[in-house]
């Protein structure tokens, strides 16, 4: 079966812009800016192909600069995209400069002799490179959340692709490949059908990245959402249990927040949730997930925290917010938050709660320690041995919190 070069380069063409043409579409919907760098990285990707295809027809310094410039943009794109959908500065610039830097040592090859083998080998270690470097950021974690199926699928057609474009410089550099078969006839038409299906699965996978996040995370505080969270921290549970390690669960409620919308107004009170999630995601470690799961409710699932070190956690977050919430958007908004701490003790019995189970404890304890005074943090743990009695409830008080 003889795949014939230029025919597959102008179906990628093709391929790249119906999948950019879909992104924009989204991008338009969802208003996620990371689609719209991949759309245009799809565009530039395309006319990189189509000049490629048309090899036999242009100069050949045009197609070796532009031709294989347009690619690196492409791939600049890509990147750029991934970090603006990781809420990161984009650094378009930059990508864009390792970009031309990419084409000038292609360049500078071209112009040392008409060396094909080298061009072939330098160009694709390039792409290896570029591919690497965005796996590399698809598998970092963000503090707050686990990493998702959706990017460690990215991740893993991105890291293909690269191993892919290694074997193929390695081929030619090592001359198990003559430098002609590995541009032109079935060598070549394999590298590029191969190339293709990993490009359009990672575009899908782009699709499905942005999809995956607008399903899983709270609109207002970009935080995971209730349903995600206790998705996750499942896992995590099960995790902990298998390994013998603790795990802990805070809840976290803010204090009469209806009287700071009263008081402030529907938009500051939101501004109060953002900034409260954004210093509270600070404050947990990378291995650590924390989503809302009501209205000024959030969770926090801490793995391998036993109940000493959950109730440090839950004092710093309180801290953290009595001083955060101090005064947001050029108003006194004065807000505390009460947190409620359940354990699992790393060796657990085998009728040790559930997540939902810890969630239920931890907000238990959150309720007592409303009904105590508010601002201020308390464990299960403490509830169950009876130490209650030093919050200063009266029956009464524990009553309105039970109900
Ligand atoms: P407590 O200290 O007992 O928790 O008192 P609270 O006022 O915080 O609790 P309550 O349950 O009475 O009121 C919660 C308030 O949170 C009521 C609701 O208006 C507000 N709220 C819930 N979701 C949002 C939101 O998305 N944005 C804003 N601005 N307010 C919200
Ligand atoms: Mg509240
Ligand atoms: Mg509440």
């Amino acid at each position: 079966m003889i795949l014939h070069v230029p025919t597959l380069l102008m179906t990628a063409a093709v391929v790249c812009c119906l999948i950019a043409g879909v992104q924009m579409v989204l991008k338009y919907r969802t208003n996620v800016s990371a689609l719209g760098y991949w759309g245009i990285a799809n565009v530039t990707g395309a006319a990189g192909a189509l000049v490629l295809a048309l090899r036999a027809d242009l100069p050949l310094a045009f197609v070796v600069v532009v031709g294989n410039g347009l690619i690196y943009v492409w791939l600049g794109l890509l990147l750029t995209g991934i970090r603006a959908f990781d809420g990161q500065r984009p650094l378009l610039a930059l990508s864009l400069a390792a970009a031309l830097a990419s084409t000038g040592l292609l360049l500078i090859s071209y112009l040392m002799g008409d060396n094909l083998g080298q061009r072939i080998v330098i160009g694709s270690l390039l792409i290896a490179v570029w591919c690497g470097v965005g796996t590399w950021i698809m598998l970092q974690r963000r503090p707050g959340e686990m990493r998702s199926r959706a990017r460690l699928t990215f991740a893993l057609l991105l890291v293909l692709l690269s191993l892919f474009y290694v074997a193929r410089a390695l081929g030619v550099a090592v001359g198990w490949i003559m430098p002609m078969n590995a541009l032109s006839g079935s060598a070549q038409g394999l590298v590029l059908l191969a190339s293709l299906a990993l490009v359009t699965g990672w575009n899908f996978a782009s699709l499905y990245l942005v999809l995956d996040r607008l399903a899983s995370r709270d609109d207002l505080t970009g935080l995971l959402n209730r349903r995600t969270t206790l998705l996750q921290g499942r896992l995590l549970l099960e995790e902990a249990r298998a390994q013998r390690h603790p795990l802990s669960v805070l809840m976290l409620d803010l204090d009469h927040f209806k009287t700071v919308n009263d008081r402030f107004g529907h938009q500051v009170g939101d501004a109060v949730l953002r900034r409260f999630a954004e210093v509270a995601r600070q404050s947990v470690r990378a291995q650590d997930l924390i989503g809302r799961i009501g209205g000024e409710e959030f969770c926090v699932v801490l793995p391998g925290a036993d109940g000493k070190a959950a109730l440090e956690i839950g004092e710093r977050l309180r801290t953290t917010a009595e001083s955060e919430l101090w005064e947001v958007d050029q108003c006194a908004i004065r807000a505390t938050v009460t947190v409620g701490v359940s354990t699992l003790a790393a060796v657990a019995p085998d009728d040790a709660p559930s997540i939902s189970g810890l969630i239920k404890e931890a907000d238990d304890a959150l309720y007592y320690a409303k009904a105590a005074g508010r601002n201020r943090v308390l464990s299960a743990a403490r509830l169950a041995a009876g130490l209650t009695a030093s919050l200063s409830l009266s029956t009464v008080e524990r009553q309105a919190a039970r109900a």
